[in-house]
């Protein structure tokens, strides 16, 4: 009987994708997992209320406060934020772990505070990571963007042109960049990146 190798196989390391508000990463996510069905990309839980046409553990876990304040102190977040003041999201551990372990290309899609913290907490965690950085062409179409939505007040919308201001500073934080200039080539893009990492072929 021949021993089994030692781990001679580097670790696949977990994708963490992020960017600024407005910027498209749950538009190059969407368009990644449907064109690669082998990724799987982590459900967060939120606290946020499910829009039309979402699924309860499908988009989101959908818990009230007081849920995910108990899964937060049982320890089953690997990251929570608050994002634009008004929900909490956060990523749950264990299934990451279990994909990861499992050899499956695995995602987050969060935002920019949530990725600063799976930085501070992956090596105590053993995580390995390649933090992706999505941003948009230019500042001017990152604001065309935040107010094409149509879906937010003109405060709202300086409130987050703000926001993604302070943020298009952090790219240099992150590994990789992928400029979403159109959601099919920057999927692509992000789909060579985890091809690469996981030695998939196709
Ligand atoms: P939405 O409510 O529009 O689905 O998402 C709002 C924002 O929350 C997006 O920027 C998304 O990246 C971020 N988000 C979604 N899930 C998580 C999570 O688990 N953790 C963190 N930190 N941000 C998340």
């Amino acid at each position: 009987e021949t021993a089994a190798p030692a781990d001679k196989t580097p670790k696949k390391r977990l994708v963490v994708l992020t960017g600024p508000a407005g910027v498209g990463k749950g538009t190059v996510e969407n368009a990644l997992r449907k064109k690669h069905p082998g990724v799987w990309v982590s459900v967060s839980a939120t606290t946020r209320k499910p829009r039309p046409g979402e699924v309860n553990g499908v988009n989101y876990w959908f818990l009230d406060d007081q849920q995910f304040s108990a899964k937060e102190k049982d320890g089953e977040f690997l990251e929570t934020a608050v994002v634009h003041g008004l929900a909490r999201y956060g990523t749950l551990i264990k299934p990451v772990q279990e994909h990861l372990a499992e050899g499956i290309p695995t995602v987050l899609e969060i935002d920019l505070q949530g990725a600063r913290r799976v930085k501070q907490r992956a090596a105590e965690l053993g995580l390995e990571v390649v933090y992706v950085f999505i941003a948009p062409p230019s500042f001017d179409e990152l604001v065309r963007r935040l107010k094409g939505r149509g879906t937010e007040s003109a405060e709202e919308v300086a409130k987050r042109l703000e926001t993604a201001k302070v943020e298009l500073a952090a790219e240099n934080e992150f590994d990789v960049t992928i400029v979403n200039d159109d959601v099919n080539r920057a999927s692509e893009e992000l789909w060579g990146i985890i091809a690469k990492e996981y030695g998939i072929t196709e």
